[in-house]
């Protein structure tokens, strides 16, 4: 006879499991058999009954709902770096990859996703960047655009109900973009001045992503917003040439500076 256990019991016991320990030890800390540890994992016909049970709930397809600032500002970090995979039994995961130098939008990031979906949010070390994850069934219905093959590969077009957002919450939108393939620089530039050299610092915004479609939604965004930008492409053999796009104009840095900013 199986006991059917609460969302969150099954839902640790996945997250320990998908960090690599043992269904032995992943049972002694969730207080459950070994046996319901691999039934979870390997998805019996019960097992599966009470996934779906756990994971009725989802803000697209389910009975959640969608916080659209969180979800503008998740959308732009997963076109930039995201990725989502399968993990087993239906259950994938998003992975996003943030650069260890910037601490703060790690938290963000995952700060981001559990506002997005109540999932437990974990975070992998890699080399130079640490991948915050989470796991879910619904990943798929969140981030419509996943696919086979790199996105610069494949059509990057929202549907209707994303454009909503976004248009709604374009900030927040283009805030991730730039938090995960943009940057804020400063250049410093030495002009002679009525005899005398004096420093000018010219800060700009610069995106670069070797996909047209995510090019056009930020440029999209940018529009609505009324923030002038210019673009131009990079050739990068062997590779696919990417796009880089400037906000350089003081009034629109200015503008960004106010919901975007540097990384920290
Ligand atoms: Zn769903």
């Amino acid at each position: 006879m199986h006991v059917m256990y609460p969302r969150e019991v099954v839902d640790e016991a996945l997250r320990l499991t998908f960090l690599g320990l043992t269904d032995e030890v992943v049972a002694a800390r969730c207080g459950v058999s070994a046996q319901a540890v691999r039934h979870w994992r390997h998805g019996t016909r019960r097992s599966r009954r009470a996934e779906e049970g756990r994971t009725a709930y989802c803000p697209v397809c389910g009975t959640g709902t969608l916080d659209p600032r969180a979800y503008s500002y998740l959308l732009g970090l997963y076109l930039g770096d995201g990725y989502i995979g399968a993990i087993r039994n239906g259950v994938d995961y998003l992975s996003v990859f943030c650069c260890d130098t910037w601490p703060g939008l790690i938290e963000e990031c995952a700060a981001a996703i559990s506002q997005v979906f109540p999932v437990g949010v974990f975070r992998v070390p890699r080399q130079g960047c640490t991948e915050v994850k989470a796991a879910s069934k619904h990943w798929r219905c969140v981030f419509p655009q996943h696919g086979r093959g790199a996105k610069n590969e494949r059509r990057m077009t929202l549907r209707p109900w994303q454009s909503e957002i976004v248009d709604a919450h374009p900030e927040a939108f283009v805030r991730g973009l730039f938090h995960s393939d943009g940057c804020r620089v400063s250049n410093r530039v030495r002009k002679r001045v009525g005899g005398r050299w004096k420093y000018y610092e010219y800060p700009r915004y610069l995106f670069s992503n070797t996909s047209q479609d995510i090019v056009d939604l930020l440029t999209g965004a940018l529009d609505l917003l009324g923030i002038p930008w210019r673009s131009r492409v990079e050739p990068k053999p062997p590779h696919r040439d990417a796009v880089i796009v400037s906000v350089a104009r003081r009034a629109a840095v200015a503008r960004m500076d106010s919901f975007v900013g540097p990384k920290y």
